[in-house]
């Protein structure tokens, strides 16, 4: 067997899971969509087939008050049973097993209503929470076991308390946001009666063959945070007050340290996770960042961990158990850690799906059912959006020749790959180089499609994906060889000096300024990585941060744009602040309201409102977005096959591999 410890079954004394894989909790938005129980479902039933040990749902409240969002699902009424009910049958059937997570928001619920141990604000949430009375504390217990036994009735094998993240348990355990003086707060022993008192109130009423998942935070990475002796202290009592299995949480949601982004080493937090094996018996959960059988297989195999825990690897791809266990993981779609499709869909109120797989989430609206009417198609362009309609398109029957006019497959995510902590994009170029050989797309590298070609060959339809262009700015001075454009600097075709200008502050000129002030990606170097961002292994403070990140600029660079909002303002809802921080850390000059007005032998010069300043740099990197790639479309259509555009040559404008990914399968879908 490919992965023995991974795929090795977990006996729980009253039930056995088939496998050390645990599906985490992910909100998608289906659970408060018209009808979203039966396309929650199809979701969770194609990953229980796809061989997952244990899936927990997104979150549900136990009472209104501890609701995420207003109309966020709560299970409390025996009338709300039913529609958890179509879930629990589809995972059963499917031969899969599920706890669902019950979880109480506390201050970082976003309503006005929001409750919390102490009226103490969080600095990611607009609303002031009100303190709880102790009958209020009372109740809610009573409301958490209340909920575990109506997900029991509703067929759930379990359900997963979610302890950590900062949310109302994490609340009550830390000092940081519990100023209680009653029986509920002060004194460590004070703060974690909630956690105790909700764990035996809800085995008093499930009786002992029903999972209870404990989501513990184990390093909170705030200031006040719990200490290591106190996370073992509460492991130790949680695992006497009737645990099954207890999985790690890192991090609060506003500790300001990235904790799942592409830039997180892989399996980054797993000796959190160590360090708790030697004091309980109970199963441990690993998570964070773990997005492949083999760093899975290595957690366990290694002992830091009992069962991985993976939740964004399933919205990639549902088949992930299966085809680890069947050796082909060169053929699983794997998430790059993006959160563009998933967590930034969540933040903005959207359903989530996923980057690298638009089927997520949408099982029963996006389908490749195989054609009636197979036609033979050329593709012009390899980047994501001629990828992924080839690979639809032929999987649907369709024959497809890929024309691709450089010698590799994956368009722009080639120079994407090269940015420090982007490591994960070469997974999807390797995914569907895959995906191209195992459908028999015809792949023609170096070789440019026009009209020349079609003629030679007889084709029924043309989809064009060939992408955009860097804009050029024709500035005076600006054709010296000192400007360039980032393709140019990500190619190396240019030696770039020490003292830098980029023109362009969007996703590009952000990637570009990391680019050159990080040598060495710390990705790579997890030791470097938690150093980077003050994360201590010695955990000789609360929360596991060290006073002091380690930094050291290499570069003098300007990142500059013409308007005058905050930088970065269209990055990434959950990971343009990480963007941020790193060129903090680089020391990188952010300016806004800037106008160029031309370069020369003493620089670059611009305008700042009224002042005239000069850049002393050695170089110009030109990163102010892009031009459709439409030279081609004209010559194409004057053929009078039937054209497609998608991806980039469609529109320019905001574009991105989502977009683009999606575009292509959408067409494939109709075509
Ligand atoms: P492209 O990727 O531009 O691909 C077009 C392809 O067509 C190219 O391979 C080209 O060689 C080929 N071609 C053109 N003409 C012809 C012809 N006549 N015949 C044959 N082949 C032809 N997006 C994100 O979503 N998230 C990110 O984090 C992200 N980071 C990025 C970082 C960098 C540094 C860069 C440069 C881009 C990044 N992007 C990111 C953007 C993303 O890569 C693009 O949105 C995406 O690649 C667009 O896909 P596309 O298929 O439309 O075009
Ligand atoms: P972009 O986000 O549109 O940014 C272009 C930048 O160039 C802006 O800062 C713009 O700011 C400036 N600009 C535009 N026209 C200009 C002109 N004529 N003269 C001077 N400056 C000009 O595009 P991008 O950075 O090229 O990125 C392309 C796409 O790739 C993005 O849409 C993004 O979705 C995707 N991407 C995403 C990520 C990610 O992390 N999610 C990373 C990289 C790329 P001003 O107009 O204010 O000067
Ligand atoms: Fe992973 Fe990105 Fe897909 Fe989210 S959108 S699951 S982070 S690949």
């Amino acid at each position: 067997m490919s992965f023995p410890h991974l795929l090795e079954p977990l006996d729980l004394g009253f039930t056995q899971l088939k496998n050390r894989v645990l599906m985490g909790s992910m909100h998608t938005g289906l659970e408060e969509e018209k009808g979203g129980f039966e396309k929650l479902a199809a979701f969770y039933k194609e990953r229980a087939a796809g061989g997952v040990g244990l899936i927990v749902t997104g979150g549900i409240a136990p009472n209104m008050r501890g609701r995420l969002a207003p109309h966020a699902c709560q299970l409390s009424f025996p009338w709300q049973v039913s529609k958890h009910k179509i879930v629990t049958d589809a995972v059963h059937e499917a031969g899969g097993k599920i706890c669902m997570q019950i979880l109480h928001a506390g201050r970082y619920s976003y309503h006005p209503f929001s409750l919390a141990p102490s009226k103490v604000k969080s600095p990611i949430t607009p609303f002031t929470p009100s303190a709880m009375s102790a009958r209020q504390v009372n109740n809610t217990i009573k409301d958490y076991a209340s909920s575990a036994n109506l997900a029991r009735k509703a067929g759930y094998d379990g359900v997963e308390v979610m302890g950590s993240e900062g949310y109302l348990i994490n609340q009550f355990i830390s000092s940081r946001t519990n100023k209680r003086t009653d029986e509920w707060g002060g004194s460590y022993q004070n703060r974690v009666k909630f956690p105790l008192a909700i764990v035996k109130a809800i085995r008093d009423k499930v009786g002992k063959d029903f999972i209870i998942v404990f989501r513990l935070s184990m390093l909170d990475l705030v200031d006040n945070g719990s200490t290591w002796d106190e996370v073992v202290e509460l492991a130790k009592s949680l695992e006497a007050a009737g645990v099954s299995i207890i999985n790690t949480g890192i991090g609060w949601h506003e500790a300001r340290v990235p904790t799942i982004a592409t830039s997180v080493p892989r399996g980054a937090f797993a000796w959190v996770t160590q360090r708790l094996k030697t004091e309980v018996k109970v199963p441990l959960v690993a998570t964070n960042r773990i997005n492949t059988p083999e760093i899975a297989e290595h957690i366990i195999a290694s002992g830091q961990a009992d069962m991985v825990s993976m939740a964004r690897p399933f919205l990639a791809d549902a088949e992930f158990v299966n085809k680890a266990a069947a050796n082909q993981s060169e053929l699983i779609n794997t998430c790059i850690g993006c959160n563009q499709a998933c967590l930034d869909h969540t933040f903005s109120m959207k359903r989530a799906t996923c980057l690298v797989n638009p089927r997520a989430c949408y099982e029963t609206e996006i389908n490749f059912v195989p054609t009636t009417n197979k036609k033979r198609i050329a593709v012009m362009g390899a980047g994501p959006a001629g990828m992924a309609f080839s690979v639809y398109a032929a999987s649907r029957g369709h024959e497809v020749v890929l024309f691709e006019a450089k010698s590799e497959v994956g368009g722009q995510f080639n120079l994407a790959r090269k940015i420090p902590g982007k490591e994960e994009f070469n997974e999807t170029i390797r995914y569907f180089t895959n995906q191209i050989k195992l459908h028999k797309v015809d792949l023609r590298l170096n070789t440019k499609l026009d009209a020349a070609v079609l003629k030679q060959e007889k084709f029924d339809e043309v989809v064009i994906s060939s992408g955009v262009v860097p804009r050029d700015l024709k500035l005076a001075g600006f054709d010296d060889p000192r400007v360039v454009n980032y393709q140019q600097v990500l190619n190396r075709e240019v030696e770039i000096g020490q003292k830098v200008a980029l023109i362009g502050a969007g996703g590009i000129g952000f990637d570009m300024a990391h680019f050159l002030c990080e040598k060495e990606s710390s990705t790579l170097q997890p030791d470097k990585w938690l150093k980077q961002w003050g994360i201590d292994k010695e955990y000789q403070q609360a929360g596991g941060l060290t006073d002091e990140a380690e930094h050291h600029p290499s570069r003098e660079i300007y990142l500059l744009q013409r308007k005058t909002s905050k930088m970065g303002k269209g990055l990434g809802k959950t990971t343009g602040w990480i963007h941020r921080s790193v060129l903090k850390q680089h020391e990188v000059n952010m300016m806004t309201g800037v106008s160029y007005e031309k370069f020369d032998n003493e620089g670059l010069h611009i305008k700042v409102g009224e002042e005239s300043q000069v850049l002393a740099v050695d170089n110009v990197v030109l990163c102010a977005g892009q031009e459709s790639n439409r030279s081609l479309v004209d010559e194409m259509k004057a053929t009078g096959l039937p054209v497609h555009l998608i991806g980039g040559v469609d529109v320019a404008a905001e574009l991105d591999a989502k977009r683009a990914i999606r575009q292509g399968a959408e067409l494939a879908m109709s075509i």
